[in-house]
């Protein structure tokens, strides 16, 4: 928490003036999340995570897809 004089607690809307609504919500933006493409099959995955698709991590199958 860096800025120590905001008020973080439940007020009514009104008494909160629009710069000081918007300096709060300026870091509650959220982002698009982070997605790699898989070495083994090229779909799209989220890093440091077994793909989906094709059941591969760090170049070794860890989840078989075969039985489905
Ligand atoms: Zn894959």
């Amino acid at each position: 928490m860096l800025e120590l004089n905001i008020q973080m607690f439940a007020v009514p809307a009104r008494k909160v003036s629009k710069t000081r609504q918007r300096t709060r919500r300026a870091h509650s933006a959220m982002d698009a999340p982070t997605v790699v493409k898989c070495p083994k099959c090229g779909a799209e995955i989220k890093p440091h995570r077994v793909c989906k698709e094709c059941g591969y991590y760090k170049g070794k199958e860890v989840v078989s897809k075969d039985a489905e």
